[in-house]
């Protein structure tokens, strides 16, 4: 984790081949991304990206072409340290599918407080903008897989 930058527009990759760092804009999550250097194609994010500003938060979920898992923590929280390998699973094995993401509540107080956070560790999934579920509670990857997909296919008929 933390390998990953972003910024308002996108999520900012390094190149595997040469190095050079290439925007992934929101929207453009879901597709085959090359490097504008060399060309080499650039995976899909495969580890959970911290969220550093709010501003970042609300571009991400606002455009993502893809649905979203969020993971409210908090450094200080048990329950968190026991779902964050977890939520590392998730993201490997679901590269290019999801996007998996963690909000420090205690960083970005202002969105915990917007979303109405209220106990951590809280999972979260956003599809079109909006969030289409949640759920309270430390649980292992399979399961959360499982939730995610539940809500997705329910958001969508
Ligand atoms: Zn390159």
């Amino acid at each position: 984790m933390g390998t990953i930058e972003q910024d308002d527009r996108g999520i900012l990759v390094p190149c595997p081949s040469c190095g050079q760092k290439n925007r992934i804009p929101y929207e453009r999550l879901a597709y085959r991304v090359r490097c504008g250097s060399c060309k080499q194609e650039l995976s899909a994010p495969a580890t959970p990206l911290e969220v550093g500003h709010t501003a970042a938060f609300d571009r991400l979920i606002a455009r993502a072409s893809i649905p979203v898992v969020v993971d409210y923590w908090a450094p200080w929280c048990g329950p968190c340290r026991t779902v964050a390998p977890e939520i590392v699973k998730v993201a490997a094995r679901n590269a290019g599918r999801l996007l998996v993401v963690k909000v420090n509540t205690d960083a970005l107080a202002d969105v915990g407080q917007r979303f109405g956070i209220r106990s951590i560790p809280t999972l979260a999934v956003f599809a079109g903008g909006r969030e289409i579920a949640r759920t309270l509670g430390a649980r292992p990857a399979d399961d959360i897989e499982a939730f995610v997909r539940e809500a997705v296919a329910e958001s969508e008929t």
